[in-house]
């Protein structure tokens, strides 16, 4: 048996800083340099590789080519000659090509078929014109050059060249106005350089900037407010309150409405955009810190963001996912909602009972702890006291202890571990509420308490691991009490009923030859933000004949159920409703008679979906243990 030495204090992580220096490096050579996030869709992927590499080869090309002359530095470089200025000059002329590419396709994009998310805005036209005026000049200059000198290496610059046959020049005629285009080439690329602080295109520094100072926490992990008895500052209420790297963050958004073509609440229709977040926290920022000494600072909620706002989002982190520049509405939002929850106590009404129930309850459902799991005692789960010992503790979680349809499914997995013969336990009423809906509601203090009271209950009992099916659970104890000072093995049920069929300790399922087609519900706390994509595939797939289906969004791309972010307990707008909009995409999409889930509260979201849209009678969602222990004979 393993000893849990769970510290209390806070202890972040630390990392030396050659590591530190190391992971820059690799983060700048993967996402800025090689963009394997640009590249994950093709068009616009194919279109800024050629922007990106066009312009930034021309922009080393051109520092090549003025160290030929003594201008800024003392001395000369004598680089390019020979066969090296052949493949300089013909690198030059296709990287002018490429430029020309990505701005007929980035143009073709926004007339022809702009996607709905993407803004036309006078500054994504002002980059394309000037960036398409300087790679004509360019060429044009190059033609008048080829016509003036007539090298015998003519085919080394084949646009250039192509240029000068199609406009028909020949001799030295052309010098005089190869020097007009100079002057012209140097003073729009010159007007490029003055823009790039004032458009967008400053992320061509800022975005790199911001995956180096990106703070670094492990997936799915928030924020901690430290030494939080003492802090003043609880949230956010004006810009200058946001840490440097969250500024930074703000600037560097290319407003590309990737995180818009994805996040749940817009395609539901909610009132909220995660582009839009990010743009006005950036005006924001910008008119804040512009202000003059003594000038009121501009707060953000009820000025630049209306309050209601930061409630729509589900914290499902899609939008982080796909963002190119690694920018973090999730984060930004939390802020946000630490400042109404902790200061100004401006919450909707459901997000302050939902709290209240978890402090003077210990679980948001409200329920006595006496009404816990009357499933442990039904199956004779041991319940561990002080000092005892188990091979897994099995952390239950509020869902399962107090949601009657989630109880459903915590016995279900209860009856699977025992039929695996699995030593496990539980904690009993001893166990309180993980805190993961207390800390994305903004009540960071009261999560950092319900943490504290939990590292403490864990100490005094011994376990190899621990076990949860909650995917909010899972996430809050195995990526964010690390930061608590937490040092055990955590594992999601998926993962251990996984790992029990194929131990062969889990068997003897019947057939399914009712006919109907399961499909699963990626849950973002389970898939996105900790990557269990393949584990409770393989658990349905154990049991022979299972007609399995995937929804047209899967795994990464999986649509959430609207529950997550403290969204469960929020009123919201019956015509956007997210969990209404997934249910349909699994059983109209998928064609699915049973959604699986690995989570309860995806469980609780399809439920309700299932009994509000009268569809009982055709449809039915199952927790992953549900599923086999119907197909397990007792
Ligand atoms: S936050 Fe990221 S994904 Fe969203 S618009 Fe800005 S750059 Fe694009
Ligand atoms: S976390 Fe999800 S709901 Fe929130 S802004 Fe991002 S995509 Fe939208």
């Amino acid at each position: 048996m393993t000893t849990q030495a769970v510290a209390l204090p806070s202890t972040p992580p630390t990392v030396s800083r050659r590591q530190a220096w190391l992971r820059g490096a690799r983060e700048l050579l993967l996402h800025a340099v090689l963009q394997d996030r640009v590249l994950s869709r093709f068009y616009p992927g194919v279109m800024h590789f050629m922007l990106f590499w066009g312009v930034s080869i021309q922009i080393l090309g051109t520092i090549v080519n003025l160290l030929q002359y003594p201008l800024f530095v003392p001395f000369t470089i004598p680089w390019p000659k020979g066969g090296w200025y052949l493949g300089f000059e013909l690198v030059m002329d296709i990287a002018g090509g490429m430029i020309l590419v990505g701005v007929l396709m980035a143009a073709l994009r926004r007339l022809s078929f702009r996607p709905k998310f993407l803004v036309n805005r006078w500054e994504d036209w002002a980059a394309l014109v000037l960036l398409a005026v300087i790679a004509v000049l360019g060429f044009l200059t190059e033609a008048f050059r080829m016509s003036s000198v007539d090298p015998a290496w003519r085919a080394w610059s084949p646009i250039g060249n192509a240029t000068a046959v199609w406009l028909g020049l020949t001799g030295p005629v052309g010098q005089p106005v190869h020097d007009w285009l100079i002057a012209g080439h140097v003073v729009v690329s010159l007007g490029l350089v003055a823009l790039m602080p004032f458009t967008k295109m400053r992320h061509l520094f800022v975005g790199p900037l911001n995956i180096l100072v990106r703070p670094e926490r492990r997936n799915g992990e928030l924020s901690t407010i430290e030494d939080i008895e003492n802090t003043e500052k609880l949230g956010v209420a004006n810009a200058t309150e946001f840490t440097s790297p969250s500024l930074v963050s703000f600037d560097a958004c290319v407003q590309c409405g990737r995180c818009e073509s994805v996040c749940p609440a817009t395609i539901s229709g909610m009132p909220y955009n995660p582009r839009t977040l990010i743009h006005d926290l950036q005006v924001n920022a910008h008119a804040t810190f512009g202000q003059k000494p003594g000038e009121e600072l501009k707060p953000i909620l009820g000025e630049t963001i209306a309050k209601e706002t930061p409630w729509m989002c589900t914290t499902c982190g899609h939008c982080l996912a796909v963002c190119p520049l690694f920018i973090d509405p999730v984060s930004a939002v939390v802020d946000l909602r630490r400042y109404m929850t902790l200061t100004t106590g401006e919450v909707p009404g459901a997000v302050g009972e939902a709290l209240t129930n978890i402090e003077r309850r210990g679980n948001p459902w409200g329920m006595e702890k006496a009404q816990r799991a009357p499933w442990v005692s039904e199956l004779g789960v041991r319940v561990l006291q002080p000092g005892d010992e188990t091979d897994v503790l099995l952390f239950v979680g509020c869902a399962y202890a107090y949601d009657a349809r989630s109880q459903k499914a915590g016995r279900e997995l209860a009856v699977l571990l025992q039929r695996a013969g699995v030593d496990f336990a539980v904690l009993g009423q001893a166990e309180g509420c993980c805190g993961e809906t207390a800390r994305r509601l903004g009540h960071e203090y009261l999560f950092q308490t319900t943490a504290q009271e939990n590292l403490a209950t864990f100490a005094g009992v011994k376990f190899n691991r621990m076990a949860t099916a909650c995917a909010h659970c899972y996430n809050t104890l195995k990526n964010e009490y690390p930061h608590f000072g937490a040092e055990f093995e955590v594992v999601h049920h998926t993962e251990l009923l996984a790992e029990l069929v194929q131990a062969g300790k889990l068997k003897g399922f019947t057939p399914a030859a009712d006919g109907k087609t399961l499909t699963l519900h990626d849950s973002c706390y389970l898939g996105r933000y900790n990557g269990l994509y393949r584990e409770p595939r393989q658990v349905l797939d154990a049991v022979a004949g299972v007609k399995r289906t995937e929804m047209p969004r899967s795994q990464a791309e999986g649509f959430c159920c609207g529950g997550g972010g403290g969204q469960m307990w929020m009123e919201t707008d019956p015509n956007t409703r997210i969990n209404k909009r997934r249910f349909e995409e699994a059983t109209k999409q998928a064609g699915a008679d049973v959604i699986v889930t690995a989570c309860p509260y995806c469980l609780i979201m399809f439920d309700d979906a299932i009994r509000t849209g009268g569809a009982s009678e055709r449809v039915a969602v199952k927790d992953i243990a549900e599923v086999l222990t119907e197909r397990q004979p007792g």
